[in-house]
């Protein structure tokens, strides 16, 4: 077969297996198996393809008809311009948690100090930290999700992030000028509505908002002034329908100039205040 046959068959399985984006992700799992890139793509599709290579590409292809996130199955994933490792241990990190990581970069630099509560992938800390050189420390409970954090910022050769394990604040200690957070925010019995993808694959734990999906974002509310430096920075990624809910939190612990930011479809994305 062709690569170009192969592709097709590929993208058909794909989309019979209810994948949506079937081309893209057949083209991305056709690069890592038989090692090419578009310019080989264009260069070799009408040629015979290595058949020693085939059983590979069908064994990936097999896997993300079962569903399996992409970046699960090349263990990549790409945000803020750095390459991350990701595993099912973490979340994949999402385009919209970009708008969280722009608006922290506003406001610190190398001077600055950061708390990343509910780490995960280590995106968040990571990329701030890379991009501002502020100091940063990530924190979440998975010793597994911190393994693979410290990891990304090895390969991302960033030295101004710490790690720690910890259930929320229990363990942290000292003031940050800014704590940033992406919590899992999803109300429980909404997580059976969500993408095989999502619910069969990615952490529970870091989806699971608990009953009303705000289990996170009360304990923030309560405890970040004990962490924050006078005038500090609590701003946290919240799900399309929580803005209300999440600002009537940090009102009610007595931060002021509440904002929310939209993402690029125009929902609500964010939500930050102030210590007085
Ligand atoms: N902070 C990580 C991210 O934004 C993990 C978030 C989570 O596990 N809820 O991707």
């Amino acid at each position: 077969m062709t690569h170009r046959q192969i592709l097709d068959m590929a993208t058909k399985k794909l989309l019979e297996a209810g994948v949506t984006e079937a081309q893209n992700d057949a083209f991305v799992l056709w690069q890592e198996a038989f090692g090419l890139n578009r310019t080989g793509y264009l260069i070799n599709a009408d040629k015979e393809a290595d058949s020693n290579l085939y059983p590979k590409y069908m064994m990936l292809i097999n896997r993300r008809c079962t569903r399996m996130p992409l970046q699960y199955i090349t263990g990549k994933a790409y945000f803020m311009g750095l390459e991350l490792k990701v595993t099912p241990a973490v979340l994949i990190p999402r385009f919209d948690t970009e708008i969280l990581v722009e608006e922290v970069l506003k406001y610190v630099d190398a001077e600055s100090t950061v708390l990343d509560m509910c780490t995960g992938s280590g995106c968040i800390a990571v990329s701030i930290a890379s991009l501002s050189k502020a100091t940063v420390t990530g924190v979440d409970i998975s010793q597994e999700a911190l393994e693979i954090a410290k990891g990304n910022a090895e390969h991302n050769q960033v030295s101004t992030v710490e790690f720690l394990e910890s259930d929320m604040f229990q363990n942290v200690t000292g003031t940050f000028d800014v704590i940033v957070s992406n919590p899992p925010y999803i109300p429980s019995k909404d997580v059976l509505e969500l993408m095989p993808e999502v619910k069969e694959h990615e952490p529970m734990m870091a989806l699971d908002g608990s009953e009303d999906g705000l289990f996170f974002y009360r304990i923030l509310a309560e405890q970040a002034a004990d962490f924050l430096n006078p005038e500090g920075l609590p701003i946290m990624e919240i799900g399309y329908n929580q803005a209300e809910d999440v600002k009537k939190l940090l009102a009610n612990n007595n931060f002021i100039g509440i904002r929310v930011i939209k993402d690029l479809a125009g929902h609500d994305r964010v939500v930050c205040g102030w210590r007085k």
